[in-house]
């Protein structure tokens, strides 16, 4: 199985990177933030909960993502593999996600980073906001809280992974296109090995 952790803070091109990659590689997207987003969309006790932290740009609980995860990964067996976009967000994600993968006999292949500084970040956020519908885009005081949650809870899970040598980082500006390549040289790498 090919398992990638797509890393980066919010607005650096997981997104768009996942659905290229998902249709390359044949894989199951599992983006957390969708997740929370069908949750809210659909009016479940989860969505009620997590509604109010992400409209602040805060983290919703560990305990609330990894429940979600987990019920993912057991309602997709038999697949190619799984790209993880926005999981894990804190070490204790991360932690958690060793241990479900454990059960399933296919650990993580890798994360790749993409690199984007924090001005632009919050420039492309809030263009994106003009038509996402998204409230937490279109807020500068929001997107700023939600760089800030990346730096201070997020940014550590990247050392998680250098210590199990499973770090790659790339440059996140640029074309589409040109990105979208860096990622899949690392990726047939890890194919190959
Ligand atoms: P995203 O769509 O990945 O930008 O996520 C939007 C919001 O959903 C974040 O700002 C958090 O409030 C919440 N969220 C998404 N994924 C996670 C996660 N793995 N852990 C905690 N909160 C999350």
């Amino acid at each position: 199985m090919l398992n990638l952790v797509l890393f980066g803070p919010p607005g650096a091109g997981k997104g768009t990177q996942s659905q290229k990659l998902i249709e390359k590689y044949g894989l199951i997207h599992l983006s957390t933030g969708d997740l929370l987003r069908g949750e809210i969309a659909q009016g479940t006790a989860l969505g009620l909960e997590a509604d109010h932290l992400m409209k602040e740009g805060k983290l919703v609980p560990d305990s609330v993502v990894i429940g979600m995860i987990s019920h993912k990964l057991d309602s997709n067996a038999a697949v190619k593999g799984f790209i993880f976009d926005g999981f894990p967000r804190t070490v204790a994600q991360a932690e958690a996600l060793d241990e479900l993968l454990i059960s399933k006999a296919a650990p993580i292949s890798g994360m790749v980073a993409l690199e984007v500084d924090d001005d632009e970040l919050e420039r492309r956020l809030l263009l994106r906001g003009k038509d996402s519908g998204r409230a937490d885009d279109a807020n500068p005081e929001v997107i700023r809280k939600r760089i800030k949650e990346y730096n201070d809870k997020t940014a550590p899970v990247a050392e998680f992974y250098k210590g199990q040598s499973k770090f790659s980082s790339i440059n996140g500006i640029g074309s589409v296109d040109e990105i979208f390549a860096a990622i899949c040289t690392i990726i047939d790498k890890w194919l190959k090995k």
